[in-house]
Parts: structure tokens; sequence; C-alpha cells
């Protein structure tokens, strides 16, 4: 998600200091966008940085940073200029070392009983000021062109092809009356409705991809949004039906008699409840489809 920023909008020596080790993976970043009181509505964020000599002060909450726990820096929309005439302006983009004193990382659970996103707080955390990435108080267009990029990613087709795939040979191995579950015709069919949708999300990342260019973001990346969310739920759905009840008993995969797919075939599907939220809701998506695309007015 940031090295494309920092490729587009960075100054050379940003992209000669993190491409590089964002490339090899000795940077490993999380992203500080959400607030408590700003997720759909992302402008109203508050977090805020003020310059002091060559230095910001940043002070403020994200939260449902993912991996943040683990991350060596954070790329974080702050508030630079409160009075803007409009929230979408005085946002700006500044990436920020984990280690810096004052911040910490406080753990949030989700229910597939994982940690996997946090609540980051920073207080009075001074960031040089060469850290802004782009113009300052113009982070809100950086903002659109990533969410772009990471609404492509969030259409994980290899993902769910490899999903899709292991539920077959799930299917293929459970026993189910004289075969197995892949004879079932239900079964069969599911898996063949499931396959031509993946055949044409493909497609259409491909499209995308093709037809994205400059530092626009790309209105139609909101419906792979929508269709890759959705369809990937609806293959850990399906997985969790082929597991069956058993998959239900509430264990970790070290500590059951069952087979490591059949014991987290439930937590998978549960913990992907997720998808249709993050990258913006699958509401959200729908209304810039509606707007961006088919060009309704609200
Ligand atoms: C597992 C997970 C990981 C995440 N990781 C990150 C991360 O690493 N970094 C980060 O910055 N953020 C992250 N997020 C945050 C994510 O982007 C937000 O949760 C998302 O944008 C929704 O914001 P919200 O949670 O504040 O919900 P809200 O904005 O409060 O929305 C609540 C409900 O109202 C609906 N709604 C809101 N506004 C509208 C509207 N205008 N029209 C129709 N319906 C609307 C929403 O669809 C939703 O159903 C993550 C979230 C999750 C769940």
């Amino acid at each position: 998600m940031v090295g494309p920023v920092i490729a587009t909008f960075g100054s050379q020596e940003q992209k000669d200091r993190f491409l590089p080790a964002t490339a090899n993976l000795d940077i490993w970043w999380c992203q500080g966008f959400s607030e408590p009181d700003a997720g759909s509505d992302l402008a109203s964020l508050r977090t805020q940085a003020v310059l002091d000599g060559d230095e910001w002060v940043v002070n403020g909450q994200k939260t449902w940073t993912t991996l943040g726990q683990y991350a060596d820096w954070i790329f974080a929309l702050v508030r630079t200029e409160p009075d803007a005439p409009k929230k979408q302006m005085g946002i700006s983009f500044l990436v920020i070392d984990m280690l810096t004193p004052g911040i910490s990382v406080r753990p949030i659970q989700l229910i597939d009983g994982g940690h996997e996103v946090n609540e980051v707080f920073f207080d009075n955390v001074r960031v040089p000021a060469d850290q802004i990435i782009g113009e300052r108080g113009k982070g809100w267009t950086i903002a659109k062109f990533l969410l772009g990029n990471e609404r492509v990613g969030v259409a994980p087709v290899g993902t769910i092809k490899r999903a899709l795939s292991d539920a077959k040979k799930h299917a293929g191995t459970t026993k189910s009356g004289r075969g197995t579950l892949l004879d079932e015709p239900l079964i069969a069919l599911r898996f063949v409705e499931l396959e031509t949708q993946l055949a044409a999300l493909e497609l259409t990342v491909l499209r995308v991809a093709a037809n994205s260019h400059g530092d626009k973001p790309e209105p139609a990346s909101s419906i792979l949004k929508l269709r890759g969310s959705q369809l990937q739920q609806d293959v850990f759905e399906f997985s969790a039906d082929i597991a069956g009840p058993a998959s239900l008993q509430w264990s970790q995969p070290d500590d059951t008699d069952l087979e490591a797919w059949t014991a987290l075939a439930t937590p998978t599907y549960l913990n992907f409840r997720k998808a249709s939220i993050y990258g913006g809701s699958n509401e959200v998506q729908r209304s810039i489809i509606a707007s961006g695309i088919l060009g309704l007015k609200g």
C-alpha cells in the first residue's frame, strides 16, 4: 500500500530511503488511517501534527491497526491544518518509526480469538519534518490513491483460488453416501458457481489493472473490493459447510483430533467477516459505485 505512494508522491531521498527496504521486507509497515470516530467518514480524523522547529509533534489515536504489533513503521494520516475550510483539506501523510517514544500499541481481540488488530496511541510523538510524504495538507489526495490500490488488493484472487481448490480437495475426500461430497449434485453445482464468479473477478482485476494510470484512483476498484470480499466470504462459508458440524468445535488446531482444515474452517469463516468492513465498508463501496461509475446523485 505505501510503496506506490512513496514512489508516486515521495522525494527522491524518501524513495531511496524507503522503497528498497520496503520491497525487501526489511521494513514492515502498518496503516494508521482509521480512528474511533473516523472510519467510513475518514476525513473526520482528528490525530493532530503540529510543526515545532524541524519536527512534527503528533497526538491522537488510531484504531484497527492491522499487525501494528509487528510493524517497524506506520504510515499515518494526520491533521496539520485544523482551520482548513473543508475537513478533506489540511490532512497530511506522515511516516513514523514505531519505536519513537510516545507510541503505544494496545491489542484488540477478534471474534475468532486471534490478535491481528490494535489501537495505536500517539502522545507527543516527535517526528522529523522530512517524514511527510507529498505536500503538507494534501494527504487526502494520497489517501484516495492508496485506498484505490488497497481495494484492488482486498480482492485477493490468488487467495480465493487456493481456498476454493482446498475446499474441492476436502469435498473430494469427505465421505457422503456411497461416494464423496463432491459427488453430491448441489455441492458440485456450488463449486461451478463459485469458480465462474472467481473467473469473472480475475478478468475484472486484470481490466482495472490495465486501465489504471497516473495518480487518479480507479473507481472500478470499488467493484473489486465489493465482489472480492463477498466471494471470499462465500468460499469460506462453503468450506465451513463442507467441514460440517465438527468444525464448530471451538479449539486451536494443535489442541484437537480434527484435521487442521476442519478445525480452522469456522474460525476462518468468522475471521473473514472483516473483509466486507476493511478497506472501506461494502456499503460505502456501493455509494462510490453509484456516484463514481453510474453517475447517480445521492
Ligand atoms: C479486521 C480489520 C482490519 C482493519 N485494518 C485497518 C488498518 O490496518 N488500518 C486502518 O486504518 N483501518 C483498518 N480497519 C478499519 C476499517 O477501514 C474501518 O473499520 C472501516 O472503514 C469502517 O469504519 P468503522 O469501523 O469506523 O465503521 P463506521 O464507519 O462507523 O460504520 C458503521 C456501519 O455504518 C455503515 N455506514 C457508515 N457510513 C455509511 C454511509 N455513508 N452509507 C452507508 N453506510 C454507511 C458502514 O457500512 C458500517 O456498516 C480495519 C478494520 C477491520 C475490521
